[in-house]
């Protein structure tokens, strides 16, 4: 994954984000939806490939994850430039953490969030939870770009998390350490 893999970032807000949990249940109840969600963000005019810059032509392999470009041959994935990228975790519930994220306080804690996921082990939710956090940005609260919203940032997870994203009226939105039950 190169620096060129997020070219089409900007035109990500353009894709509408659910507005409520209903409506977030009806648009993501299938792994599929989510892989779609994530290709239809990334390339909202269509597939280009971002190695080789051709258009269009594009093959999905692995369960739709993965894109090979007809032309060069070159693979990307629909996670690549994002939080998700390389997770084993269905992006089912990484969509459905990234809502709790971002309609919750920040004192959300990883217990809560593994809880109410379903997630296996308090390690693996309280990672996802802190890079959650990390990428994004809450809505019409910390305003880093002039117009970044949320399926923006969750799509475009490593711009955001450079410039602070949450916690980042302290400016330290990227802490390891790993604090977040108690903010
Ligand atoms: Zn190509």
């Amino acid at each position: 994954m190169g620096a060129d893999e997020g070219k089409s970032k900007k035109t990500a807000r353009r894709i509408p984000f659910p507005a409520t949990l209903l409506e977030f249940h009806r648009w993501f109840s299938e792994e599929r939806a989510c892989v779609d969600y994530l290709y239809q963000s990334r390339w909202p005019e269509g597939f280009v490939c971002p190695r080789c810059g051709s258009r269009g032509e594009a093959y999905r392999i692995e369960a739709y994850r993965r894109i090979e470009c007809a032309e060069c041959k070159h693979q990307t994935s629909v996670t690549a430039g994002t939080v998700m990228h390389g997770t084993r975790m269905p992006l089912r519930v990484w969509f459905n953490g990234a809502y709790l994220v971002t309609t919750h306080t920040p004192g959300f804690s990883a217990l809560q969030f593994q809880r109410q996921l379903g997630i296996k082990t308090y390690e693996t939710a309280f990672q996802m939870l802190h890079k959650l956090r990390a990428a994004m940005v809450r809505p019409g609260r910390d305003r880093i770009h002039g117009d970044v919203d949320v399926d923006e940032t969750f799509i475009g997870a490593k711009k955001a998390r450079k410039t602070g994203a949450w916690g980042s009226r302290q400016g330290n939105g990227c802490r390891s350490g790993g604090d977040f039950g108690s903010r």
